[in-house]
């Protein structure tokens, strides 16, 4: 690999409701490989069981800007345009490469863009439902989110799909056993 000497740097998106977490959950499990998520930082408060430094580091916004301002991001975005920030910090990046780990980072579309940009190596990959069909159906059953939120979703999530082809490759999740066993091959080609 160019990146690093050891470990490499492997980037995942999806819409919500691609099925993208139950996904990346079995990847963990099943893939004989040093993976290693990298931890991002959000302004986003905790949802009720997530826990500050595995879920995410949850900063307040004045943290997140003199973080900011200081350079400790590889990227970071203003994610759904609603005021929340999120970004990869690089000392999450740097440590896992460095340590010969296999680093995975759960980002949207901008921040693969910019990370693209810093390290053109990373193995990036994009979690596609079924069908938009599928996709609101998923929204829905999770029903946590207010009509005016899961129509913003479904939004966010069109214009997703739109950028995939920004990707090396795309999985559709139809049959979890089959797109597991896709993502763990497509992951196994790092530092080939
Ligand atoms: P959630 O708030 O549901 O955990 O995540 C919302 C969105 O934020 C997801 O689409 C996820 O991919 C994106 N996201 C999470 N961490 C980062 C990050 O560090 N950088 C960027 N650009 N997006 C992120």
């Amino acid at each position: 690999m160019v990146q690093s000497k050891r470990g490499c740097l492997i980037v995942i998106s999806g819409p919500s409701g691609s099925g993208k977490t139950t996904l990346l959950r079995e990847l963990y499990q099943r893939c004989n490989r040093p993976l290693v998520a990298s931890v991002s930082a959000t302004t986003r408060r905790p949802r009720p069981g997530e826990v500050d430094g595995v879920d995410y580091h949850f900063l307040d916004e004045d943290e997140f800007a003199r973080r900011r301002a200081a350079g400790d991001f590889l990227e970071c975005f203003e994610v759904y345009g609603r005021g929340h920030w999120y970004g990869t910090l690089r000392h999450e990046v740097a440590t896992g490469l460095e340590a010969g780990k296999w680093v995975v980072l759960e980002i949207d579309v901008q921040g693969t863009k910019a990370i693209v940009d810093q390290f053109p190596d990373a193995v990036t990959i994009f979690v596609r439902p079924a069908s938009t069909a599928e996709l609101e159906q998923r929204l829905r059953r999770r029903a946590t989110e207010s009509e005016d939120e899961l129509r913003r979703r479904l939004d966010v999530a069109r214009r997703e799909l739109d950028q995939a082809d920004v990707y090396r490759y795309q999985v559709v999740n139809d049959d979890l056993a089959e797109a597991v066993s896709q993502l763990c091959r497509i992951v196994e080609t790092c530092g080939d």
